[in-house]
Formats: C-alpha cells, structure tokens, sequence
C-alpha cells in the first residue's frame, strides 16, 4: 500500500507516517515526487487494517492499496519517471543513452582502442565483460579483475563510466572497486541472492530481461533491488527465446512501451544479444528508439572476426560511427536528443 501525502506536507509530517508504519510492521520508502511525496509500506507482517488509520494523520492526503504485484517500481507508487545517474549520464531523462564496447575485455590495445573510438562516435558508457557467464564452461569466462583493471585504464583514458556483468555474489566488492554500474546478465535476472546484495550495495544497476522472463517477473526482479534501498535500476530488454531461428533471440520490443506503462523505471534496449548478427543491429537500434527506449547497448569489437565472444554480432567501429549518424536523426524525429 502506498501513503499518498498532501501538497506542501512537512519533512516532519512525512518521518511520523515512517515512524508509524514501522510500528505497524512495515518497511516505509520514500518517494520524493515532483509536486508530492508518496510513502510506500512494504512487507507482508505489516498490519494492513491500521495502515489506513494512517490517512487520519497530519499531511497526509490518503492510503491506497498496491494492485500490482511489483510494488516500488510500478507507476503507481511514482508516477513521474525516474532518471538513474550513472557518473552524470542520466539514463531515464531526455538523451537516449548509447552504451557501447565488446562483449568481453580481452586485452588492453583491445578495450582502450574501442574505448576512444566508441566515444568518439558519440559514446557516454564503456561495455566490457571481465566476468562472462557461458552457457559453455569450456568456452572463455573472461580476464577476471584483470579485466576490471583494464576496463579502468580505458575509463582513464577516455573518461567514460563503465558497466560490467557481475555474475557470483561473491565477486560483488570486487566489481564495486572498478565499475561504475553493476550489469546483471540475463541468465541471473531470477539469482534473487545476487539482486538482494546489489540492493545494498550503492551503485546503480543495469537488469538484463532473461531470455525466458515475463514482463511481470521482469519488474519483480527489480523489487528485490529497489526494496533493499537501492533506486537506481535501469532495465534492459535483450531479446527473448521463441520459436524463431533466424535471429539469437526475438526482440521484443513491445516490451518498452509496457514497461513504461508499468514501471516509472527507465528502460534501454540491446539490439546485438537479440539479434546475435550484426546486419540486424542497425534496424533493431532504430526501432528502439523509435518505440521509446532511454537509451542503448551495443557491442563494438575493433576485429569482430577475432573476438573471444558474440564476434558474429559485434559492429566494427566504422559501422557504429555510422549507425550513430542515423539513431541520431531517429532520436530527434521522436523528440529526444542523442
Ligand atoms: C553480455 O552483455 O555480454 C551478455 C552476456 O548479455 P546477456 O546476459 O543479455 O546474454
Ligand atoms: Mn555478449
């Protein structure tokens, strides 16, 4: 259930509903609004019958019961979209986000190369996997914190924020000394150990769809990051399993608009792990933008052809200058900027 309170309510009317809803059992969180803040009650011992005698307290407007089953994510505890700042990137504001890098870091020359040339064409984050979770264990799992090391020497060089996947709760403080935001991949979105920790841990979070999760199980999985007190999730549809062939997986685009619906969460899209070639990367991107997505993750290997992972979908550096010419013209002919 939510606290909805009044316009021009105090800092103090607001710490008394938190005060009382602990008492009552729930965990309260605040939702700072534009013209007025929300306070949502969250957890299952709480008493709910009393939880509306709060609607009888100073500033505050009314209680409302949640109807979703996702609660802090959902529109109805925040109306107004939320922006997630990564290093000053805003993700969820007016520029769509292009986020660019190969799948894995594979050496220095390699990542700080495709650093300054993804920047160059207009890149504000730097991609790279250190930790890669295989479906092959035979296949290459990443340097490890070698990796990490290097991602941060091309932060250095370029001065781009880096996200990079961390696969094992484990390596959780070890990714947190390099990365600027955490990615959870695909095949973790339903490791609810994982999000709990990076929950409380405080750097945003980039939460890849699985390749077989509902939307519904999407905007849960950000419930376990945003109720641990961490707000800053950005979603990231990938593509999902279908019947379908041609492609890796299916994009699903639908699944922006529907989220924006749902969730006040911004949400960006991954056109190579969906189409899992790189001819189709370009349309993929465009669509994207197109149907509203904040902001974009695309692989950028210097030498495709030799990558150690997702070569076959990877631009070249020459195709992603170009591709950024056209998403450009695609972002402002929707209103957005890039
Ligand atoms: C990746 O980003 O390289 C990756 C492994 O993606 P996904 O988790 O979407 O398969
Ligand atoms: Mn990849």
């Amino acid at each position: 259930m939510i606290v909805v309170m009044k316009i021009g309510a105090t800092q103090e009317h607001l710490d008394l509903v938190c005060k009382r809803a602990e008492e009552l059992g729930f965990t309260p969180h605040v939702i700072f609004g534009r013209e007025r803040n929300v306070v949502g009650l969250v957890g299952i011992m709480g008493n709910r019958e009393e939880a509306f005698r709060i609607e009888n307290m100073d500033g505050v407007d009314k209680v409302v019961p949640i109807s979703k089953p996702y609660k802090l994510a959902s529109r109805e505890v925040k109306q107004e979209p939320s922006v997630v700042d990564v290093c000053g990137v805003k993700f969820g504001a007016k520029d769509v986000v292009v986020i660019a890098g190969p799948c894995s870091v594979e050496g220095e020359r390699q990542i700080v190369m495709v650093a300054e040339q993804v920047k160059a064409a207009g890149a504000r984050m730097l991609r790279g996997g250190a930790f890669k979770p295989r479906t092959s264990p035979y296949a290459f799992q990443g340097l490890g914190e070698e990796g990490l090391k290097l991602l941060a020497k091309a932060r250095e060089a370029t001065g781009l924020p880096i996200v990079t996947e961390v696969v094992n709760p484990a390596d959780i403080e070890l990714v947190y000394k390099y990365a600027d935001m955490f990615q959870v991949g695909a095949r973790n979105i339903q490791n609810f150990a994982l999000l709990t920790l990076l929950g409380q841990a405080k750097k945003p979070v980039l939460l890849k769809r699985g390749m077989s999760t509902t939307i519904d199980e999407f905007l849960m999985a950000t419930e376990y990051i945003l109720s641990e007190g961490n707000r800053d999730v950005v979603l990231c549809e990938r593509g999902i399993r279908t019947f379908e062939t041609s492609t890796r997986n299916t994009l699903d685009i639908s699944c922006v608009p529907v989220v924006k619906a749902k969730s006040h969460l911004p949400i960006i899209v991954d056109p190579s792990h969906a189409a899992g070639h790189s001819g189709y990367v370009p349309a993929l991107s465009k669509a994207a933008i197109a149907v509203g997505a904040d902001g974009l993750l695309i692989e950028v290997h210097p030498e495709p052809e030799r990558a150690m992972s997702d070569g076959a979908q990877s631009l070249t550096p020459n195709q992603f200058i170009s591709l950024m010419g056209e998403l450009r013209a695609v972002a402002i002919a929707v209103g957005r900027y890039m």
